[in-house]
């Protein structure tokens, strides 16, 4: 059942106006062009279609970058369970605006009805979209239901999607990624087990092997592997997901959810950091909540896994547009794991 958000309002009675909370996770429901109005408004935000709605869905997905987004939009056929109230509107530019939103996710390749964290569906929108001519506004009007909105054609969004991305999103701080820095190595050096998602275990191996060392400003790996030479007893717990231990500074982490919007910040918001986990438990024979010290866990990990092609990158192997697509930038697993191996001792054993 669709119904409002306490502290959300629908601006009018339009239906682009739309903006509602399905009590899901908190999912907002909105028009998918909506993605594309984000950066008209960066430049003109009175002059957008429904200002007081694109100025509340920016400033939600601002405070919260994985707010699920639900692209909802009026379909009559196969995709009509997902039609937003009104579906049947008899207004004059109904089939525009209709139009419009199907364009948007024609070019994204998504069904109506699909719902992204809000960071992946900006990110997309703007790959996907690289101008809104076709979508707002098509030149000469053919007649004055097809119109369309006066920004297309100005070359506004065109401009704004190309470094609009940063003030939609705006990085995190430093002084917010060094407190969370401080306050997580402290947690990781008190703790009974120390709590890491399995693909970053091998994260931390080819760092080694790149030569970074203690103190590194992203992540805790450089000094969870500090602790594990100096004392290789201590426990690791595998856990899902971006627990703050090794992952509260990173810049990747939406902060809002505790949650990883991927490093290459494109598609895959993570969600193919959760596959590596799991391809990477199965060949370890290990599951979450298994709990084992830091030497036999990557004795382990080094007789099992000598390289990590076909579990970590994904080069193009799927579509551009794919939600799973998110090239991973790490290089040096194989040097880090000899090298390791032999600081560790493991050749011997
Ligand atoms: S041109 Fe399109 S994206 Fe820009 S404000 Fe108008 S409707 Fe929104
Ligand atoms: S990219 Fe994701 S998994 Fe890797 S350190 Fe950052 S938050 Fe953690």
């Amino acid at each position: 059942m669709i119904r409002k958000q306490a502290g959300w309002q629908e601006n009018d009675e339009r239906e682009d106006c739309y903006m509602k909370n399905n009590d899901h996770n908190n999912t907002i429901e909105i028009r998918p062009h909506h993605l594309l109005c984000l950066f008209c408004a960066l430049e003109q935000p009175a002059a957008v279609p429904a200002p007081e709605a694109i100025a509340q869905l920016a400033e939600a997905i601002r405070r919260d970058p994985g707010l699920p987004l639900a692209l909802t939009c009026r379909s009559d056929d196969s995709f009509a369970f997902q039609s937003p109230r009104d579906s049947a509107d008899p207004a004059p530019d109904a089939g525009f605006r209709q139009k419009q939103d199907m364009e948007v996710l024609f070019r994204m390749d998504l069904s109506p009805g699909t719902v992204l964290p809000a960071r992946i569906a900006v990110a997309r929108a703007r790959k996907a979209c690289t101008s809104v001519s076709g979508i707002c506004g098509y030149g000469e009007a053919t007649s004055p239901a097809w119109q369309g909105c006066p920004l297309a054609g100005t070359g506004l969004y065109e401009r704004a999607r190309e470094t609009g991305m940063d003030t939609i999103f705006p990085p995190r701080d430093n002084p917010g990624m060094e407190r969370d820095k401080a306050s997580s190595l402290e947690a990781m050096r008190a703790a009974a087990a120390v709590r890491v998602r399995p693909h970053i275990l091998l994260c931390a191996v080819a760092q080694y092997g790149r030569g970074i060392r203690p103190p590194f400003k992203d992540d805790n790996l450089p000094e969870l592997f500090q602790l594990i030479l100096e004392r290789p007893e201590t426990r690791i717990e595998l856990v899902g997901g971006a627990d703050a231990m090794m992952c509260a500074p990173c810049g990747a982490r939406c902060t809002a959810r505790g949650t990883c919007m991927g490093p290459g910040f494109v598609n895959s918001g993570g969600l193919f950091n959760e596959l590596k986990d799991l391809r990477i438990l199965q060949i370890l024979g290990l599951t979450f909540g298994d709990v084992l010290p830091g030497c036999d866990l990557y004795r382990r990990i080094f007789e099992r896994m000598p390289t990590t092609v076909n579990t970590c990158a994904l080069e193009r192997s799927v579509p551009e547009l794919s939600v799973w697509w998110d090239p991973c930038p790490c290089g040096g697993y194989e040097k880090g794991r000899t090298e390791l191996m032999r600081e560790m001792g493991l050749n011997s054993r």
